[in-house]
């Protein structure tokens, strides 16, 4: 058993953990970074590696309403849901679609676009100086309707635009031209010209947390069991030891919550759950962006080791058995579209940790002195890891945030 000493101790080394613990150590401060696995090894690891500027309006917004009807069927590829979950989660179920009214989403976009904005901004930063540079594409994301969608494209075009948010609205031709490699399928695509991707999310997360580690930050793999307050701050148990700190940060993305009940924080957090597979791509007709494709509820993604198919949310319980009928459902559809070969390596699950309002907590705890939240980063998280982890490091150094956390406060939820 071992004893160690930190000015700040990160829980949790995925995008938000690892981004924590550099903007902590940047500023000067003595941190150690704990997970059970290697850094990015979790959620960070399986998504789609888009760092999307335009993702400002949270799911539950008032489309979300006219789209309810086909969600309601069970059956629809981007939505399914466990009906047990839902009859114990009911509480739940109605804050999200509360905030899903019209006057909930200008408020929500404003905040996560202040977020989104900080954390591009990081994230091209330091994946240069992580010497990950190579894996950043500067060529968009294309969201595409097979449908004739232009009015909803145009719709979002014109609220990306009252935020400064650049994008193209592109006819099948454009399409063609610019994704030569795939099948012409979609009528009407909306090219989100700002947003970047990453040929391997969890290969930036690891590259982030090497960063941290040659700044002089400690990563250590251990098993957190529990978080304790004691007369000079926190200790921190282990499976095999424990930490003693003047700050604590939780950032255990989905595991979040189970290390905050002891301490009397029941937090409302969701499992958005998603998986993705991967195939071998036919160099002949390459993938160069991802391509979201919204009537068929799955995004595609070019990535290091082949073309990562992503499926919708699934809400369910975080640990219940994986059920693969979106991702069967949405593989056809996408193999129409890219023609790529086998599957690689085995079918990927993980859980968006979300809370009812789309907005991830950012800040102090309401009853506990040095104790730091940093979760619930939703379909974002890989985006907005950084700017999460910069303004909890400020706020520990008791600097101004580099945007307006305010709606990100803990205390709209926990008291
Ligand atoms: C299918 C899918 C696609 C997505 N696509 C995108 C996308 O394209 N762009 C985007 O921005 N976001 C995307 N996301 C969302 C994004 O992946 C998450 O929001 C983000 O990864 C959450 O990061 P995190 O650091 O909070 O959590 P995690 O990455 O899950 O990190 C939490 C860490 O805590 C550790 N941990 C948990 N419990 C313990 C314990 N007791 N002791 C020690 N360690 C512990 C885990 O091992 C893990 O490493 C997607 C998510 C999914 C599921």
């Amino acid at each position: 058993m071992s004893e160690e000493r930190a000015e700040v101790v990160v829980l949790g080394a995925g995008i938000v953990g690892v981004s924590t613990a550099y903007a902590a150590r940047e500023r000067g401060m003595s941190v150690v970074l704990v997970d059970r696995c290697e850094p990015g090894s979790e959620t960070s690891y399986g998504n789609a590696g888009i760092i999307s500027s335009g993702s400002i309006s949270p799911l539950n917004n008032p489309s979300l309403w006219k789209a309810l009807p086909k969600y309601l069927t069970n059956r629809h590829a981007a939505l399914r849901w466990n009906p047990a979950w839902a009859v114990q989660n009911a509480g739940w179920i109605a804050r999200f679609l509360a905030d899903s009214a019209a006057s909930r989403l200008r408020p929500r976009a404003t905040a996560l676009h202040g977020l989104i904005g900080a954390s591009a901004e990081l994230h091209r930063q330091w994946i240069v100086k992580a010497q990950a540079g190579h894996r950043i594409r500067e060529t968009g994301w294309l969201r595409a309707w097979r449908s004739d969608a232009v009015a909803s494209a145009k719709q979002e075009q014109a609220f990306l635009s009252e935020y400064g948010i650049a994008s193209e609205l592109l006819d099948r031709q454009a399409i063609s031209a610019l994704e030569p490699g795939i099948v012409p399928v979609y009528k009407v695509g909306l090219l989100h010209t700002q947003t970047a991707s990453v040929d391997s999310p969890g290969a930036v997360v690891k590259a982030y947390a090497r960063m941290f580690a040659s700044a002089g930050g400690d990563v250590r793999q251990a098993d957190v069991v529990a978080i304790v307050p004691d007369s000079n701050g926190w200790r921190v148990a282990l499976a095999d030891g424990e930490i003693l700190a003047r700050h604590v940060v939780v950032a255990l993305g989905p595991w979040s919550a189970d290390i905050l009940r002891p301490l009397g924080y029941r937090v409302p957090l969701a499992f958005e759950r998603g998986y993705h597979r991967e195939f071998k791509p036919n160099p002949a007709r390459p993938l160069r962006r991802p391509i979201y494709d919204i009537d068929g509820g799955f995004i595609m993604t070019p990535m290091e080791q082949g073309i990562r198919v992503t499926s919708g949310v699934e809400l369910t319980g975080r640990d219940a058995p994986s059920s693969f009928a979106q991702l069967d459902q949405v593989v056809p559809l996408a193999r129409g579209v890219a023609e790529f070969g086998d599957a690689v390596g085995d079918t990927w699950r993980g859980s968006r940790p979300t809370l009812p309002d789309g907005l991830p907590m950012i800040g102090p705890a309401p009853r506990h002195a040095g104790l730091w939240l940093a979760f619930g980063n939703q379909h974002i998280g890989f985006t907005t890891g950084p700017a999460t982890g910069a303004a909890i490091a400020a706020l520990i150094g008791s600097a101004p945030p580099p945007y307006d956390v305010t709606p990100f406060a803990p205390s709209r939820y926990l008291s």
